[in-house]
């Protein structure tokens, strides 16, 4: 995380520097993950479908830098972004923030543990398949259930 200020994530999203809004994502990975439009009702479906380039062991984009020239379409967040789509998690710190609502508590950056995104219930890690293996996207439209209470018990977690 490069240089950021105290509690930086309580500003407004607009007046963030380049490393804190970088440092605003909790890593959850599912704005990775493609989604269906209803052509009828323009509902956003979620699938459990991820990019080619997210590790599904991690969440992580396994070539973040390069990004770009794999998947063309890939979107770079961005304030205006964030104030637009409405594919973004409810989680979503962006969203969060975007709507002045608060980071929950299982954000690493209230708990400490970069792991605890994963305990909540939120993060996509070993929940996911590639789209390189996925088949139809229509086979894998998934309603994702909301976060466990937090401060959540280990046994509660599966841990
Ligand atoms: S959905 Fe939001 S918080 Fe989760 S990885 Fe994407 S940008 Fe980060």
């Amino acid at each position: 995380m490069g240089e950021v200020r105290d509690r930086f994530w309580e500003l407004p999203l607009g007046e963030l520097t380049r490393p804190e809004w970088e440092a605003l994502c909790d890593g959850c990975g599912r704005c990775c993950l493609h989604k269906i439009e209803d052509e009828d009702t323009g509902e956003i479906l979620d699938t459990n479908i991820a990019c080619r380039l997210l590790d599904t062991q991690t969440a992580q984009c396994s070539d973040y830098r390069n990004r770009k020239a794999f998947v063309p379409d890939c979107l770079r967040l961005t304030l205006r972004i964030v104030e637009q789509v409405s594919w973004l998690p409810s989680t979503c710190a962006y969203r969060l923030r975007a709507d002045d609502r608060p980071l929950p508590g299982w954000h690493y950056l209230l708990s400490g543990d970069r792991d605890a995104v994963r305990r909540a219930g939120v993060s996509v890690v070993g929940r996911v398949v590639s789209e390189v293996d996925a088949g139809p996207l229509e086979h894998h439209i998934t309603e994702w259930p909301a976060p466990r209470h937090w401060p959540a018990r280990d046994e509660d977690a599966g841990l």
